[in-house]
């Protein structure tokens, strides 16, 4: 069995999820008569502290449908450089909502509200419009870093003076809170509309939750119907999502365990480790001389599974799936391919 720290996307639907799935009472989620569907999305306005909620297909539509929602074509979005939104969803905002982006470099993914507040355009017939800010928290190529409430209120209450709607990419919310200590509806204040995915850590096998106010949930339905977003008996889908807000986010501190577990691991072999705050670790592998693409071909060749994120950085994810054994004999495996490469210098 190979130990797949790829992403926490691998993980499957827990037994009492997969009952919940069977058992699950359903109707035409289009017509709005499917009862789970509608639980899910109560219960998820609720944790986040927002008037309404959507389930996604997934994140990615999640996020395009708030940029679609809250902007029109020629808008212009601020949002950090290495931001989900912008490196890994194909471009979409720019193919589906037409709107420029405006990227900002943050610090660990947290861009500065000084900044933000600088790029924000004033009125002048050659600009175009400021119609949104996205924020991401944890940050996934930041390397799980997370945003505090201080970071989030200061963009917020720039974003406010200027009339700017903030979307938050909460993907790892959860992961987030954990680590700071603080419920998540203490982040979501600071956002107008979040994205959260119910696919990730938290287990489910399918889905994400948009959050915002009764209107911009109103015109995101509509959005996600556009999209082919709007399913039927989707309660079989968001049973086992209620069960992942209600049952599965406080476990998420033993996958931010484990992480820590591989970081530590990883420094005392010498390597070069990112801080670890969550549960993603970058390696950097230019001390021992070789590629991510390399190092991780020999990683897997003994049945350890991670992905590259730059050409000389490897990402590790940790989450249900993982336990303390598998770091155990994930150090192990490391350690012997770095004495074999030694040995062969
Ligand atoms: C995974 C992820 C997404 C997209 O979620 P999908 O369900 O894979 O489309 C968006 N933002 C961040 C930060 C993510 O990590």
């Amino acid at each position: 069995m190979n130990i797949d720290l790829r992403s926490d996307t691998v993980t499957k639907p827990t037994e009492a999820m997969l009952r919940a799935m069977a058992e699950a009472e359903v109707g035409d989620d289009v017509y709005r008569e499917d009862p789970t569907v509608n639980r899910l999305e109560e219960i998820a306005a609720e944790r986040l502290g927002k008037e309404a909620a959507l389930f996604v297909t997934s994140g990615t539509q999640g996020n395009q449908i708030a940029v679609l929602t809250h902007c029109v074509n020629g808008d212009e979005v601020i949002l950090e450089a290495e931001s989900h939104l912008f490196y890994y969803e194909g471009g979409a905002m720019s193919a589906l909502a037409g709107v420029q982006t405006r990227t900002i470099h943050g610090e660990r993914g947290s861009m500065r509200a000084k900044d933000v507040e600088k790029a924000i355009r004033g009125n002048n017939i050659h600009f175009p419009r400021t119609k949104l800010i996205c924020l991401e928290n944890t940050h996934n190529r930041a390397g799980g870093a997370v945003g505090t409430v201080e970071q989030m209120k200061s963009i917020y209450e720039v974003a406010q003076k200027n009339s700017v709607p903030v979307h938050l990419d909460g993907a790892r919310l959860f992961n987030a809170a954990i680590a700071l200590g603080v419920d998540v509806g203490e982040l979501c204040k600071y956002t107008d509309t979040v994205q959260i995915c119910l696919s990730k850590g938290l287990s489910a096998p399918v889905g994400s939750i948009i959050a915002g106010d009764r209107d911009f949930i109103e015109e995101a339905r509509w959005w996600r119907k556009k999209l082919g977003g709007g399913l039927r008996q989707a309660g079989y889908l968001a049973a086992p999502g209620i069960l992942a807000l209600t049952q599965m986010t406080e476990r998420l501190v033993e996958d931010h365990e484990r992480a820590k577990q591989l970081s530590d691991g990883l420094r005392k072999l010498s390597l070069k480790v990112d801080t670890v705050e969550t549960n993603i670790v970058l390696l950097h592998t230019e001390s021992i001389h070789q590629t991510a693409v390399d190092f991780l071909e020999r990683l897997a060749e003994r049945g350890v599974l991670a992905v590259d994120f730059d050409d000389y950085v490897i990402r590790f994810t940790t989450h249900r799936h993982i336990s303390e054994s598998d770091i155990a004999r994930v150090l192990e495996i490391v350690e012997e391919l770095l004495g074999a490469a030694t040995a062969s210098h």
